[in-house]
């Protein structure tokens, strides 16, 4: 009642150009992880929230500029914790390997695009899993060569910590059967692992800069069509940044953007955090950094040996030193910091630089593991005092299960994706995908976050069934946890008074639906600061930009 009378109140000013968007079966995280229900939002000219009501006085709707929502169900924009927004737009344009079945099939689709482009002097690719495959064996230069092999082929696998390389572009980069692997990576038959893959990749011709504005401008695209209003952006180049910035200029960009460098390499060119940008949709806020490589390729640095290779614990990066240094000068100028870690051991490496940090800059510089995978059970308890924030990605569980086993042995499960666990700890959690390794789509995520399954419902009851969040965590992880992990929980991440007025019409009640329901949850329209950005066409079975 207090609410409705505020708002009424405030009916004598003159011109009245607020919005009210009634009749909306409106669902929202609590601050502790609960579900908040409203029926209307009040939005002023600015774009920002005004009101958020229950049941508005129906007299409001004639006061106002009034949106009817048709009683469909809306949720604050998601915010995507983890993703690589360039990376999602080249992977648009580049062969797309993601969901190949056998060895065969990715010939056949490097066979189709290679004709299609034939003007293309690389041809670059990315997605594929060998896991998949009937016989999980790794592609070869010679597989790609039997396919195409008068230009330079290489196609990146789908974690992004390998690479396989045709002839022509091992030659290209000067490489040959006798080049040594540098140390964090290995070379075998044309396939580059971790810190070799940077053999081939210096020699891949750099994007132009039309390139990387078509990219941003599909990466964004696709974004909005999934219901995302904000990212984390990974791993951010200066060419990528520089994108960004004219975008910015051009009144180009929608999503919000939070920045992450890539490791100290900006540095010279911004060499401290910046303010806000262009209205709240950019900013430049911390320095990525990488402890280890990925489970899929055997790069997680564990701290037992493989179960399914013995003779290995995976890469360390760097040394404990080396690692303190690199954290030390990032947060020296006053960068937030996010790092890469994925084994036991590169966990423990990082809580123990970043419990150093805390002590030296304070535990509310909100430092970040990215991908928090595998954790020794023994170390959980070590996050919260520190301040550490663990930044996961649900659809990495679904996807990696099989495997996760495999690498592991049953016996060192206990603190793998251990998302309820890491909540019952004490730590924010921020969650997001990873993209383009996962779909950006947030809801196999959510569905992921609250059964442990997969999209086909497997495994029956649930991988590790203890460590499901209800969908009220999930959904904060996804909001107002992926908002404080990108230090703009001020403004984004939940619907209230003050905060811009992000959001997203959906087209089914995801708190009465089951998760195989959930995964399949389609954005109708997408919102940000007041304006729709983004309205699925009426007949369209895929994602197109609206207004
Ligand atoms: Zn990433």
């Amino acid at each position: 009642m207090r609410k409705l009378l505020l708002a009424l109140t405030a009916l004598s000013s003159p011109a009245w150009p607020d919005t009210l968007i009634s009749n909306v079966n409106g669902i929202q995280a609590s601050p502790d992880g609960k579900i908040e229900r409203f029926g209307s939002l009040l939005v002023d000219d600015d774009g920002r929230v005004k009101q958020v009501l229950v049941n508005p006085h129906p007299r409001l709707n004639s006061v106002f500029r009034a949106i009817d929502g048709k009683g469909r169900t809306m949720l604050p924009g998601l915010i995507d914790a983890h993703g690589h927004v360039l990376g999602l737009g080249f992977s648009a344009m580049q062969l797309d390997l993601v969901g190949t079945s056998s060895l065969d099939d990715l010939k056949q689709r490097l066979r189709a695009y290679a004709a299609a482009h034939a003007d293309a002097r690389w041809i670059i690719g990315r997605g594929w899993n060998q896991e998949l495959w009937p016989h999980k064996r790794f592609p070869t230069a010679a597989d790609l060569d039997s396919v195409v092999s008068d230009r330079p082929v290489v196609l990146e696998r789908v974690d992004g910590h390998a690479l396989v390389a045709n002839r022509a572009a091992m030659k290209a980069a000067g490489v040959t059967a006798n080049t040594p692997a540098p140390s964090g990576g290995r070379i075998e038959n044309g396939l580059f692992v971790d810190n070799a893959m940077e053999l081939i990749g210096k020699a891949v011709p750099p994007a132009t800069a039309a390139e990387n504005d078509q990219a941003l401008a599909k990466a964004q695209e696709i974004l909005l069509g999934y219901g995302i209003t904000s990212v984390g952006s990974m791993s951010t180049s200066l060419d990528a940044w520089n994108a960004m910035r004219r975008a910015g200029d051009a009144g180009h960009l929608s999503v919000r953007l939070m920045i992450y460098a890539d490791e100290l390499k900006l540095l010279p060119e911004v060499p401290k955090p910046t303010s806000w940008l262009y209205s709240d949709r950019l900013r430049m806020v911390g320095i990525k950094l990488y402890a280890d490589g990925a489970l899929g390729s055997r790069g997680a640095w564990l701290k037992q040996p493989y179960a399914d290779k013995p003779d290995t614990r995976g890469l360390q990066f760097h040394s404990d030193e080396e690692m303190l240094t690199l954290a030390d000068t990032a947060a020296s100028h006053g960068f937030q910091i996010a790092t890469h870690a994925i084994g036991d051991a590169a966990n423990a490496q990082v809580i123990s630089v970043y419990e150093q940090l805390s002590k030296k800059y304070g535990r509310n510089r909100r430092w970040r593991i990215e991908h928090f995978q595998i954790a020794d059970p023994a170390d959980i308890p070590r996050l919260a005092p520190a301040g550490i924030i663990a930044s996961m990605q649900p659809t990495h569980q679904t996807s990696d299960r099989l495997m996760a086993e495999k690498r592991l042995g049953p016996n060192r499960l206990a603190g793998a994706y251990a998302w309820q666990t890491v909540l019952k700890s004490g730590v924010r959690l921020a969650f997001g995908s990873d993209f383009p390794v996962e779909t950006p789509n947030p809801f196999p995520g959510l569905a992921a976050a609250i059964s442990r399954q997969d999209m086909n419902g497997e495994p029956p009851d649930g991988w590790i069934p203890s460590e499901r969040l209800t969908f009220g965590q999930a959904l904060h992880a996804f909001t107002r946890g992926a908002a404080y992990a990108g230090l703009a929980e001020q403004t984004i991440g939940s619907l209230e008074p003050g905060k811009w007025a992000d959001f997203i019409l959906i087209d089914r009640d995801p708190t009465t639906v089951d998760a195989q329901s959930l995964a399949r949850t389609q954005a109708l329209e997408t919102w940000i600061a007041g304006k729709k950005v983004w309205a699925r066409a009426p007949s369209a079975s895929r994602p197109e930009r609206g207004r």
